[in-house]
């Protein structure tokens, strides 16, 4: 799997060659404000590696993924919605409603939100 895929948006994203609201980088990844927002509070953690999907995480991304949960309870911590609470969803392929094929940690928060997800 390439490091960066060309067409990939959230490729371009990590790389500043795509307007994003970015509000956190570092040199494994870049966190940003969804541009659909479904609560107030929607950001979104992305590796700068191009990795699919969780499908495509391997032994080798371990400490990636582990280093982007970390990066998650910071920017719930400096949002405000770490004590009333946030959800954390990665979306994989059809049947979940991944969009983008770039893995990404969905951050929600800042309202109720009902379990189960829809
Ligand atoms: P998925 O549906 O793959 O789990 O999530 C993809 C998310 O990326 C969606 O919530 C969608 O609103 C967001 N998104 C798609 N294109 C862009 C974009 O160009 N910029 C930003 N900031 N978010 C995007
Ligand atoms: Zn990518």
């Amino acid at each position: 799997m390439p490091v960066k895929s060309l067409e990939c948006i959230f490729c371009q994203v990590a790389a500043h060659e795509k307007a994003a609201k970015i509000v956190y980088e570092d040199e494994r990844c870049v966190v940003l404000q969804d541009i659909n927002p479904k609560a107030p509070v929607h950001l979104l953690v992305i590796p700068r590696k191009h990795i699919v999907s969780l499908n495509d995480a391997m032994e080798g991304d371990k400490l990636l993924l582990g280093h982007m949960l970390t990066v998650v309870g910071q920017m719930a911590r400096q949002h405000g919605i770490d004590s009333t609470g946030y959800r954390t969803v990665i979306n994989t392929n059809a049947e979940a409603g991944q969009s983008v094929f770039h893995l990404h940690i969905h951050i929600l928060g800042g309202r109720v939100l009902r379990w189960p997800p829809g």
